[in-house]
């Protein structure tokens, strides 16, 4: 296999990764940590080739299959919000699309679950997960709506695509102290949300307005 260019040239040049970081920066993403992670992971590996001048712009690009890569601002506030409290030991996330936001959990997090449900984006994701000598993501092809009952419990979970509602089987699938960081409601209309479990029960707490692809039932 060809080695991947991991540091790009052109627009995929370290200039053009710290513009981003920069933009995100300004837009309220704190966490140092979190910004060292989208400086280095190489977007532009994720995406189409004829794509890859746009690799570091702050904005959602096509994958193919009507889905998208996520934007930078929305991974990377969505990992602060997962690590506010620590760094947790195991994580699901829903909605794998291309991998890029594994790949950033990846190299954070001990132990990555993901379940994506089009198998074609599945695959792919596989083959980066590869190039890139990720081997700390346990990935499959399935709903995770329903989560992943046999690896459960998580002390984080993260979606990617927003339900109308929370599924009650994600929430149960977090360990107390575990925290699940979901957009929620009908496009145009989500509300990103953090869902912490105590002893006594979830805490929600809204962090943003967003615009996600819809997390859908069933496989394809
Ligand atoms: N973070 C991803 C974003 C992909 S878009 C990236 O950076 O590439 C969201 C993904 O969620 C899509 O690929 C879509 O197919 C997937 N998805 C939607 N509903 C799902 C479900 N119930 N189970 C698993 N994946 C789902």
């Amino acid at each position: 296999m060809q080695k991947p260019d991991i540091r790009g040239i052109g627009m995929t040049s370290q200039r053009a990764r710290d513009r981003l970081v920069e933009q995100l920066r300004e837009m309220g993403i704190r966490s140092e940590v979190v910004l060292e992670l989208i400086r280095s992971t190489p977007r532009h590996l994720f995406i189409d080739e004829a794509l890859s001048s746009r690799a570091y712009d702050n904005t959602a690009l096509p994958i193919g299959h009507n889905q998208t890569i996520s934007q930078p601002y929305i991974v990377a506030r969505m990992t602060e919000a997962l690590i506010e409290k620590g760094i947790p030991d195991k994580v699901l996330e829903v909605g794998t699309g291309c991998g890029y936001q594994t790949a950033v959990l990846a190299r954070l997090v001990p132990h990555v679950y993901t379940i994506e449900r089009i198998d074609a984006l599945h695959q792919r994701a596989r083959e980066h997960f590869q190039m890139l000598g990720l081997r700390n993501i346990h990935c499959r092809h399935g709903d995770g709506s329903r989560g992943w009952p046999d690896a459960a419990p998580f002390g984080g979970i993260l979606a990617a695509a927003a339900p109308i509602g929370v599924p009650v089987t994600l929430r149960s699938q977090l360990e107390i102290g575990g925290r699940l960081i979901l957009p929620v409601g009908k496009s145009g209309n989500q509300a990103l949300l953090c869902i912490l479990r105590s002893a006594d029960g979830f805490q929600e707490q809204q962090l943003d307005w967003v615009s996600f692809v819809p997390m859908v039932e069933g496989v394809s």
